[in-house]
């Protein structure tokens, strides 16, 4: 059973986050979206509703599991023997983080591999925070979205 996880802070799931995990899916027997519970960075979603977004916007692949951890990602990927990290790699701007990251994670659990991809052209522009700004003062995000995440996106911003 080869597994691969998917950790990221999803504040919320959007379509970048879901084209990556919808190509690493078909290379991997199981992968797993790890939500990181980390309330310092202050997230608009607590982790059940970015939990619940992530598994209604995946309910079209039949090997995804989505779980949450306050762990190190490698500490979690090794104690539920996954093989690999996926990251996605949007602009040259992501790369320095991601590199560090990649060589820390690689120290500290060497038998744990980190693979990049890249999203279709269309999602290189996307991150949730532009998202949710854009969305904060009303703009059209709908193409970047699945529907629910919109309307719940709309639903928070309002409240
Ligand atoms: P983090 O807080 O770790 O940056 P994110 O939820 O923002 O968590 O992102 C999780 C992963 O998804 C990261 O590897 C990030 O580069 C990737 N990612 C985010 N948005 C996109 C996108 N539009 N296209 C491809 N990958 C993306």
């Amino acid at each position: 059973m080869k597994k691969i996880i998917y950790p990221g802070t999803f504040d919320p799931i959007t379509n970048g986050h879901l084209d990556i995990a919808e190509r690493a899916s078909k290379l991997f027997d199981e992968l797993i979206f790890v939500v990181a519970n980390n309330p310092d960075k202050n997230p608009l979603f607590n982790v059940q509703e970015r939990m619940e977004m992530i598994s209604r916007s995946t309910g079209h692949l039949s090997n995804i599991k989505v779980v949450s951890t306050k762990n190190l990602t490698v500490d979690y990927a090794r104690d539920n023997s996954a093989l690999a990290i996926i990251r996605g790699l949007r602009h040259v701007s992501d790369f320095e983080y991601e590199f560090q990251m990649a060589m820390m994670n690689y120290n500290m659990a060497p038998e744990i591999t980190t693979i990049f991809m890249m999203p279709s052209e269309k999602y290189v522009h996307l991150n949730s925070s532009v998202l949710k700004d854009i969305a904060k003062l009303k703009g059209d995000i709908s193409e970047y979205v699945p529907g629910h995440v919109l309307e719940q996106l709309q639903s928070k911003l309002n409240s």
